[in-house]
């Protein structure tokens, strides 16, 4: 069965239980207000079925409709015209009148702004005519006790009704705004961050180490004749290994360390306050359990990674130029003939100086 949908759906759902609240306790008020006029039977009838049957009928009129937004909003009129209706039936008598105005402005507000609570005011003067053409103009300024205490459910219940509908409604604005977030800084095929937040994160922790005098080293890693592997076994087996890829650098890395996906079939991975030999021994383990990795299906195919390494120095002037200095390391390891790591050319020097062996 085709699932119901359309513009406006969510609205409608959000708008119904405040309605069977605001127009069942509203109704209170206006019986109280018009007990003591001499009101037709009719009126009362009006009035039952404004209060206890009209939310359930809007509510299923707006479901059916084409568009469930255009109808749920002429709903909201109608609920404006029948305020006003009230309010000059009540013969304006101040506490119900000003309870069923005041809330209306509310819900008017909160549902179409400005707009919604301009038509309102006038569609509710509209209704205001109406009950005074049928039952003659009249007011009633003394509210008794009874009106008095029938207004009360009313101001208390309806107003914590909209606020907790509006404050759902934030909390839900403030997931979607979470989850658009996360989507939009995140690789759609490995889950790892994208080119540009992770260049975001790149900048950062360069400031970080340059004024923190802090440690670190960035990996540009790449799959070796990745072209070879999808023009052999298809790009959906391609698309295969670049998952496979980052969930062994998931795997491998620390909480802390950040990977993302530079593009095409290349990696790249921030590793905060690390020294060299370990980010390098972190890296041959990739590279090797990378290597190690066979398919079933798929026997022959074999994955090898060259992977660029620089760490970050006082004499680099900008993350770029840090970057640059992983990417020729990548470069000569492609050049010496793939399948290992290499260091930048400063890394190098520092490396031979600690470790001359
Ligand atoms: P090298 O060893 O020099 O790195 O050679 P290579 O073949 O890996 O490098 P090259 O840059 O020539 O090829 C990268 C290929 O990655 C080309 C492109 O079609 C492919 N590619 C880029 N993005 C995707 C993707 O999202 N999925 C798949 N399956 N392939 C991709
Ligand atoms: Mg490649």
């Amino acid at each position: 069965m085709e699932k119901k949908s359309g513009k406006g759906l969510s609205f409608v759902k959000r708008i119904y239980l405040p309605r069977i609240i605001g127009l069942g306790i509203g109704m209170l008020s206006v019986m109280a207000g018009i007990s003591s006029l001499p009101v037709p039977a009719w009126a009362w009838g009006l009035l039952l079925f404004n209060g206890l049957v009209w939310p359930h009928l809007a509510y299923q009129i707006a479901l059916r409709a084409k568009v469930p937004y255009h109808a749920e909003y002429r709903n909201l009129q109608l609920d404006s015209l029948m305020g006003g209706f009230w309010t000059a039936t009540l013969q304006f008598n101040p506490l119900p009148s000003v309870t069923i105005l005041a809330m209306m402005a509310m819900n008017n507000f909160a549902a179409g702004g400005q707009r919604l609570f301009i038509k309102g005011l006038l569609i509710q003067g509209l209704g205001m005519l109406l009950s005074m053409a049928l039952f003659g103009p009249g007011l009633q300024l003394h509210a008794s006790t009874l009106q008095v205490y029938a207004c009360l459910p009313m101001l208390t219940l309806y107003p914590m009704a909209v606020g907790w509908v509006c404050y759902r409604l934030a909390m839900k604005l403030s997931e979607h705004k979470r989850r658009l977030s996360a989507l939009s800084r995140t690789d759609s095929l490995t889950g790892l961050l994208n080119h540009g937040s992770w260049k975001d994160l790149l900048q950062l922790k360069f400031q970080i180490c340059q004024q923190q005098r802090r440690e670190a080293v960035i990996a540009i890693i790449d799959i070796d004749h990745f072209k070879a592997i999808n023009d052999t076994y298809g790009h959906v087996v391609g698309d295969c290994v670049l998952h496979q890829l980052s969930n062994e650098l998931k795997r491998t890395l620390r909480e802390d360390d950040l990977a993302g996906r530079y593009g095409g079939d290349e990696f790249c991975v921030i590793l905060p306050d690390t020294r060299m030999d370990h980010a390098s021994q972190a890296m041959e383990r990739l590279r090797e359990r990378v290597g190690s990795y066979r398919n079933p299906q798929l026997p022959e195919l074999r994955i090898s990674l060259s992977i660029g390494l620089a760490s970050c120095s006082a004499i680099l002037p900008d993350p770029e130029a840090w970057l640059n200095e992983a990417d020729k390391a990548l470069y000569c390891a492609k050049k010496a003939g793939r399948n290992q790591v290499n260091f930048a050319h400063s890394d190098l020097s520092a490396l031979k100086l600690a470790y001359p062996d």
